[in-house]
């Protein structure tokens, strides 16, 4: 589970999140929309810990978290800008947290099978980031996010970078993660067709709030008000 209650965030003296109230259940994969500058990666930085609450209390599982550092908070975060380490390979990229972490060699091993399969860049590993197109980089990201193996995952529009094609296979292999897996993701999106495909329930934000929180067919079959509606293309 992860709780949001009347979480705030202020930047210098500008409110960006503005009394944010969300449940997200177990194994929901929940869609963050909203217009650019709206507030969805501070919100999902905020969850994240990478950035800290002005108020409020956040919850991941039983715990508030609201002071408990990144690494100790039970999420794994993919970004669109994938951030590898130009000059490891593809195996180091994904076992390194796991090195750091002082995980035993024969866990990490079997982590990085398990997880390059599941991805299907167990012939890529050892490549550098250098010699991987857009789509096989980004599965890499996704790899060192799967093998800390949290509860929760975030992704910051982890497909935007990738050309249309790629994006339509990639949004497919991230429906089958959710379904093999089961955890809680929440998914930052521009993509309208994306958040109708992927969501158990969107969140439209604007403008540090949320508008509506509902399933996709509740969005698009009942907005609650014109911003809504607009957003999501459904006919008023
Ligand atoms: P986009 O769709 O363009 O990625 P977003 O919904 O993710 O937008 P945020 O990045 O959360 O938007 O930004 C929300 C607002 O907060 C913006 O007005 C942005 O300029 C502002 N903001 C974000 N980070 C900072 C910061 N570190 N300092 C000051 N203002 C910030
Ligand atoms: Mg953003």
């Amino acid at each position: 589970r992860v709780e949001l209650r009347n979480v705030w965030k202020k930047f210098g003296s500008v409110e960006v999140i503005k009394g944010v109230d969300i449940d997200i259940e177990d194994g929901e994969f929940v869609v963050l929309v909203g217009p650019s500058g709206c507030g969805k990666s501070t919100l999902l930085n905020l969850v994240a810990g990478l950035e800290t609450l002005t108020s409020g209390d956040i919850r991941i599982g039983e715990d508030v978290v609201n002071d408990i550092p990144p690494k100790d908070r039970n999420i794994a975060m993919v970004f669109q800008s994938y951030a590898l380490y130009p000059t490891k390979s593809v195996r180091e990229n994904i076992t390194f947290g796991m090195q750091t972490r002082g995980i035993e060699r024969s866990v990490q091993e079997e982590a990085l099978g398990d997880v390059s399969q599941l991805l299907h860049i167990d012939q890529l590993l050892d490549r550098k980031p250098g010699q991987l197109s857009g789509g096989q980089r980004q599965r890499v990201a996704m790899g060192r996010a799967l093998v800390r193996n949290p509860d929760v995952f975030l992704f910051d529009e982890p497909l935007s970078n990738l050309d249309a094609k790629l994006r339509v296979e990639m949004r497919t292999e991230v429906k089958k993660l959710h379904l093999r897996l089961g955890k809680t993701i929440i998914y930052v999106t521009h993509d309208q067709i994306e958040a109708m495909t992927l969501a158990s329930r969107i969140a439209v934000m604007d403008n540090g709030h949320i508008r509506q929180f509902g399933t996709p067919e509740e969005i698009y079959e009942n907005p609650v008000d014109l911003f809504v509606a607009g957003f999501m293309g459904s006919p008023s």
